[in-house]
């Protein structure tokens, strides 16, 4: 498949990241596939995984809960971290979804609508979603696992990492036959204390490292190309782009590509960004637009059809979300839906 701009899934490479979470966590990984898979195509992520042995997922909403069923079956359990909704039991029951109950209102809508399989959160700090501690309700029928998430997992030197960890396991220990899920993808590489039984990855799975920068354990799954449209020389003094955002000092050969911030090549890029084309990493220059950017091809061979590749295995993920001020995370979930994805491997 081709397309001017393309987001190319290599799926051996999303599974051999799932053994690699799997050994390093030391327990089975229940993959997080809310915001489509991080963009990359829930149903075909959590398929390949399923082929790997995942049998337990995450989502975020409830759609995407109904969505990921439709698409898997009834074989796997697929838990809702929004929890359980005011109106909504019926759709998480219709589906076989397991809301992450977050609140004592939750948990009374939940059971006063028939209740069965859920999960619970528990706030171990964060102050984001899920019962403070020490408000958690009794255990009850139909709760089968606890979960809570870092706030730093990214910083293995942050002492919070640990208080989280012991406030866990304690608040945990109130709901024994429970499934206790703590780790998301930086808290798997930060210790065997960490694991407890099953971990939560999502950006590890999708080739982001687990402190937010390329690691060498973490393969690149996700690629972004762009197709060169036209390939221009500018002399000395003109400009590029809108507002005259980069002005040639000395004369430039610019390939202007099909990927702009309706791509997911986000606008805070400039004037930071770099691509990689023609076997080097060249800068983007001046302002992103909507459909193209301009990218400083001077003194390389680029024709109109070659592509440029805005992150993947020769420009890691995490150093493009670095250069766009941002994070691998929202540089993924920022693709857009005209972009089309392809599925390799
Ligand atoms: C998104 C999310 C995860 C996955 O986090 P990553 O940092 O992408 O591994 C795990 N648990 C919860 C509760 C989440 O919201």
């Amino acid at each position: 498949m081709t397309a001017p701009a393309l987001l190319t899934v290599d799926l051996q490479a999303l599974a051999a990241n799932y053994r690699t979470l799997e050994a390093a966590g030391g327990v089975p990984v229940h993959p997080v596939v809310k915001a489509d898979a991080y963009g990359l195509g829930a149903d075909a992520c959590a398929g390949r995984l399923m082929q790997e042995g995942a049998r337990t997922f995450f989502v975020a909403r409830t759609r995407e809960g109904e969505r990921l069923r439709a698409a898997l079956g009834p074989t796997p359990a697929i838990y809702v971290l929004d929890g359980c909704l005011t109106g909504r039991a019926s759709r998480l029951r219709e589906a076989d979804l397991r809301p992450v109950l977050n609140t004592e209102a939750q948990v009374t809508e939940w059971r006063a609508a028939g209740g069965g399989r859920c999960g619970l959160q528990i706030d171990t700090g964060m102050n984001r979603l899920g019962f403070r501690p020490e408000a958690a309700p009794e255990p009850f029928e139909g709760l089968d696992m606890v979960l809570s998430h870092l706030a730093c997992a990214d910083d293995p030197a942050e002492p919070m990492n640990a208080r989280q960890r012991d406030a866990f396991a304690v608040a945990a220990a109130r709901y024994p036959g429970t499934v206790r899920s703590f780790a998301n993808s930086g808290g798997i590489f930060l210790g065997e204390d960490y694991g407890f039984d099953a971990s939560r990855p999502g950006i590890c799975l999708y080739g982001g490292g687990p402190e937010g920068r390329p690691d060498e354990r973490i393969r690149p799954v996700a690629t972004l190309t762009a197709e060169v449209l036209q390939v221009r020389d500018v002399p000395a003094g003109e400009s590029v782009g809108y507002s005259r955002g980069f002005i040639a000092e000395s004369p430039r050969r610019i390939a202007t590509v099909a990927a702009g911030y309706a791509d997911g090549v986000l606008r805070s890029y400039s004037p930071r960004g770099e691509v990689f084309v023609g076997g080097a990493l060249r800068p983007i220059l001046g302002r992103i637009s909507m459909d193209v950017c301009a990218v400083d091809v001077t003194g390389l061979e680029v024709a109109v059809g070659d592509r440029v590749e805005m992150f993947g295995g020769q420009r890691m993920l995490d150093d493009a979300a670095a250069a766009a001020g941002t994070v691998a995370w929202e540089l993924l979930t920022s693709v857009s839906a005209r972009v089309p994805r392809t599925w390799v491997g």
